[in-house]
């Protein structure tokens, strides 16, 4: 379970530091609902044919919380970024076991969003339109469920890869969300921004290194003005909480939303597949502490799994909702839902 959390207002300790943040900006119209009805069914509120255009909606009590996809990337030979120490037929055959598939691994890009009160917060923003066009659909998604980039009042950074803050900056090195503030896990931030951000644990090549630290050090200094740092078991806006998930990164960072007795948790980049759930061990060489990355997995399986968490993932199959079960070995259980944009929680 995670820690009780703490009534800190973290916003008010960066008062000095924030500007003036025009709210209210969201687009209305955007989901303008098609006239064309069911044959078989009355036209009521709840059966009214909606487009179903990249995002999940859940309401919860105190607050609307939404899921976007930023597209996918797919992993065409993905060993060994996956398994690198695993026999490859062995790989393959749990791939096929698992029913994921015997062409590569694709990973979604699922964003969440949470509107409450006056503000509207983002987690992460995925890889933006940097690296080609299966990726950088959020903007889009998010105009088509009404939220304009103006109207994002906050950023909580999950850690500094390019999928997940590519979506900050434009190709022209422009900012997305011109009224957002940024927050980063400090050990995060000092990782990446440090002269040489320690490798030694990872099981990168020199040459894959050099590639994944320019790019989030180009867009951490360029949001640096409204860059604000938390320790993780800081609570974020007194709802939100936070916890280090060390080893995909040193900053790491996963999130639990909860309002009146429900929450849901962000376990961002813990599993990249369903794979990993099973077979946690297997490890995966994006992790910086390869083995550490494990333990983490590890803890976080058995917290899902005890706690009967309800768990949204960066990387797992799209919208990345679901639950962690065991029969011997944990597997993924996606989240049961029949219609398609809206969740209850
Ligand atoms: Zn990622």
């Amino acid at each position: 379970m995670a820690k009780a959390y703490e009534q800190t207002n973290f916003a008010g300790k960066n008062m000095k530091r924030r500007t003036a943040i025009k709210l209210g900006a969201l687009l209305s119209g955007a989901l303008a609902i098609p006239t064309l009805m069911s044959n078989t069914l009355p036209p009521t509120e709840t059966n009214k044919k909606q487009p179903n255009c990249g995002y999940v909606k859940i309401n919860g009590d105190k607050f609307e919380l939404y899921i976007f996809s930023d597209g996918h990337m797919l992993l065409e030979n993905p060993q060994p970024i996956f398994a690198p120490q695993i026999n490859s037929t062995t790989f393959t055959t749990e791939l096929k076991r698992l029913y994921l598939g015997n062409k590569g691994i694709d990973l979604a890009i699922n964003i969440m969003v949470i509107k409450i009160n006056n503000k509207t917060i983002l987690i992460d923003s995925g890889m933006g339109n940097h690296f080609g066009e299966s990726q950088g659909w959020l903007l889009e998604n998010l105009q088509n469920a009404g939220i304009n980039a103006n109207s994002i009042t906050d950023i909580l950074i999950t850690h500094a890869h390019r999928d997940h803050i590519g979506g900050l900056i434009t190709k022209s090195n422009t900012i997305v969300y011109p009224n957002a503030q940024y927050h980063i896990a400090k050990a995060e931030y000092e990782f990446w921004t440090s002269e040489n951000p320690d490798f030694s644990k990872s099981k990168l090549t020199d040459e894959q290194k050099k590639g994944t630290i320019a790019f989030p050090q180009k867009i951490l200094n360029i949001i640096k003005e409204k860059l604000n740092t938390f320790t993780p078991g800081d609570t974020l806006f007194s709802f939100i909480n936070t916890e280090l998930a060390e080893g995909h990164t040193p900053g790491h960072t996963i999130f639990t939303i909860s309002s009146e007795g429900k929450s849901i948790k962000n376990i961002v980049d813990t599993f990249h597949s369903p794979l990993l759930i099973t077979n946690p061990e297997w490890g995966i060489e994006f992790d910086i502490n390869f083995e550490q990355g494990i333990k983490t997995r590890m803890q976080i399986l058995e917290d899902c799994y005890i706690n009967k968490r309800l768990v949204m993932s960066s990387h797992l199959p799209w919208p990345g909702l679901g639950y962690i079960d065991k029969r011997e070995k944990y597997y993924w259980v996606p989240l049961y839902y029949s219609t398609p944009t809206e969740i209850k929680l």
